[in-house]
């Protein structure tokens, strides 16, 4: 099963078509129908590793200062408590709590799989982020859940690579500061190179400035992991930036060759 991280951005993106949430929906369309999805959003930022093992995740709408139109969006996926338990073990030594009622599923998660399996038929669980954790323990974590692709788990990381949101400049809806792209860029040479070593952007010299805090970065990490695993280079999905300081970059592993209605990626 292919895998991916994908740069979600604003909320909006949920009610919106762009060429953004068109590779997303590209991309779902593409893959083998998966039996579950599991999802790391940066929303989901706690000091454990938790997975969500209710049957019936709630959709939580966990911002302020959006339309109705978006509080009122639902994504009723089930979830799937077999794939909680199997989670579990597969990152052994790694401990994992089992979320009976705290979590759901976040806008990190349903502003992409809306676009990305629009039915919401496909089960869904997250898994937290530990923010005590540095990221090289992400990436190893994230190499953990390989074995899952194998038995039809489409693996989504949900972040932004740059994503600093005291620096929003509204006059540059669709670009980036020069600091963005130089490191977005950087990223994008790891990832599609040697994915193995993106712990080490952390040194980059724009790292303060694109990773104010690390909540979305992190997610990034998982699918380097997978990456590094597979042995493989992952592609850009598409790649882009908004506000000045997003970078809406989107990356997979193995995704089938017809994605990206730009012509951008795989
Ligand atoms: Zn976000």
């Amino acid at each position: 099963m292919p895998a991916a991280f994908i740069g979600h951005g604003s909320p909006m993106n949920t009610l919106e078509t762009n060429r953004y949430t068109e590779s997303w929906r590209a991309f779902g369309a593409s893959v083998p129908r998966p039996r579950a999805v599991l999802v790391i959003s940066a929303h989901w930022f706690i000091n454990a590793t938790a997975v969500t093992a209710m049957a019936a995740p709630r959709t939580i709408h966990d911002f302020y200062g959006f339309p109705k139109a978006l509080f009122d969006v639902q994504y009723p996926a089930p979830g799937d408590a077999d794939l909680a338990v199997e989670i579990q073990e597969v990152v052994k030594p790694t401990w994992v709590g089992l979320d009976h009622d705290s979590w759901g599923l976040d806008h990190g998660t349903w502003s992409v799989l809306v676009h990305m399996f629009p039915d919401a038929d496909v089960p869904v669980v997250q898994l937290s982020i530990d923010a005590q954790k540095p990221f090289q323990d992400h990436l190893d974590l994230g190499a953990a859940l390989a074995p899952l692709r194998e038995r039809g788990v489409l693996i989504v990381g949900s972040g932004n690579i740059v994503h600093n949101l005291g620096m929003l400049d509204w006059s540059r809806p669709d670009d980036g500061f020069d600091w963005a792209y130089r490191f977005d860029e950087a990223a994008k040479d790891i990832l599609t190179n040697d994915p193995g070593r993106a712990a080490g952007l952390a040194g980059h010299a724009d790292f303060h400035r694109a990773v104010p805090t690390p909540d979305h970065f992190v997610p990034m990490l998982y699918l380097a992991g997978l990456a590094s695993a597979a042995g493989k280079p992952a592609d850009v999905l598409v790649d882009g930036y908004a506000m000045g300081s997003l970078s809406m970059t989107s990356y997979t592993l193995d995704a089938p060759a017809t994605v990206a209605p730009d012509g951008a990626g795989a």
